[in-house]
């Protein structure tokens, strides 16, 4: 270094080119970003999300239950970067950069991370860009409907326990339909006073017709596989099977979200048998969306996770528990539909999922997240 450059760094405080090195790190990062503007478009497009589904309960799963995993024949597998703003994320943080192209904070529900965006504009979920465009929506999950991730694709707000605000947001939101377990926040009543058809269990849920608006409140344990799941009850593969059928019916395609919550929700508690048998379940699920998606040939399915619970880590050779929350490990991504997104092993972060399912939703779709302005 010269004695001129020696004496103008100097003169420039540490925080200053902090600042400017950090600058000079994105926009080297960005260079790495996948291009997503010549990107093809579907007319349905599927994320299923593992809640709390890392590399390793995918290992597990396979060397304790003896399977073999229909989300590993998906023709494209990558890694998604889950860290949320601060630190390891939550499902409210983790599944708003999935549905909206932003991270926020710990418990935001599909809110910008700054309190003065949080008060005046927040972002649009993909529901939303898909109903602005015609499309029919749906939203199923094995948690109560007002669950972090269902709530991140179909509400606003600053905080992941406002249930009721999440609860009442949805019996307004006109989405075709919203299948779960049963919560204890939702009103019943104020759901079919939006024209919704609220079912409780298979039969029901059977007798369902394409075309009507339905909310699902079922009241068992909708995570399990046929082997054990009990006889009125459905299971999420035929959810996602029943989903599909009503949605297909729209001739502007659909986009449907379905998350397998209970990954996660065992993997606090460090319950290995449930935990597989969840990750079973919701493998069941990416089958039947697969088959569709294959028979249809216009449908992008995406599967990943939302971040990684459990810290789970092979321990002589058994894969174990370490931790009962979460961690920053990587999470699988798989894609059937295109190699446009990524090239297998390549890693994204994840609002960059939602941008491309964005993107793929149509022309005119020219950037996301997109700020919307709150009408008080
Ligand atoms: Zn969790």
């Amino acid at each position: 270094m010269s004695v001129t450059a020696r004496r103008i760094f100097s003169k420039i405080p540490f925080t200053r080119m902090f600042v400017a090195f950090m600058a000079v790190v994105f926009t080297l990062m960005s260079g790495i970003m996948p291009r997503i503007d010549t990107q093809k478009e579907f007319k349905n497009i599927i994320i299923m999300i593992g809640d709390g589904m890392g590399e390793n309960h995918l290992l597990k799963a396979k060397q304790e239950r003896g399977i073999s995993l229909a989300m590993e024949t998906m023709p494209i597998r990558g890694q998604s970067v889950t860290s949320s703003v601060v630190r390891s994320t939550d499902s409210a943080a983790g599944a708003t950069a999935l549905a909206c192209g932003v991270r926020t904070v710990i418990n935001g529900v599909g809110v910008y991370p700054e309190d003065v965006y949080q008060v005046c504009k927040r972002p649009m979920n993909l529901t939303e860009l898909a109903q602005s465009l015609g499309k029919s929506t749906g939203i199923v999950t094995s948690d109560d409907n007002t669950g972090a991730t269902p709530a991140c694709f179909s509400a606003h707000t600053d905080h992941r326990g406002n249930r009721d605000e999440i609860a009442a947001q949805q019996a307004v939101s006109n989405i075709d339909l919203i299948w779960s377990y049963k919560s204890s926040h939702t009103d019943v009543d104020k759901v079919q006073a939006n024209g919704y058809t609220v079912v409780t269990n298979k039969r029901e849920l059977n007798a369902l017709e394409s075309g009507s608006k339905s909310f699902g409140q079922f009241t068992g344990d909708i995570w399990r596989t046929e082997d054990t799941i009990a006889s009125n009850m459905p299971t999420l593969s035929e959810l996602t099977d029943k989903a599909i059928d009503m949605l297909d019916d729209d001739e502007d395609g659909f986009f449907l979200m379905i998350e397998g919550a209970h990954i996660d929700k065992f993997s606090h508690s460090n319950k290995s048998e449930n935990m597989t048998e969840a990750v079973e379940a919701f493998d069941d699920a990416v089958k039947e969306a697969l088959d569709f998606a294959k028979k249809d040939g216009e449908t992008l399915i995406i599967v990943t996770a939302d971040h990684e619970t459990g810290g789970i880590k092979l321990s002589g050779d058994e894969y174990v528990f370490t931790k009962t929350s979460h961690s920053t490990a990587n999470v699988p991504l798989f894609v059937y539909g295109t190699d446009q997104f990524i090239t297998n092993g390549k890693k994204v972060m994840n609002k960059q999922i939602a941008q491309f399912m964005a993107m793929s939703m149509g022309d005119e779709v020219k950037e996301f997240p997109i700020k919307v302005k709150i009408q008080y």
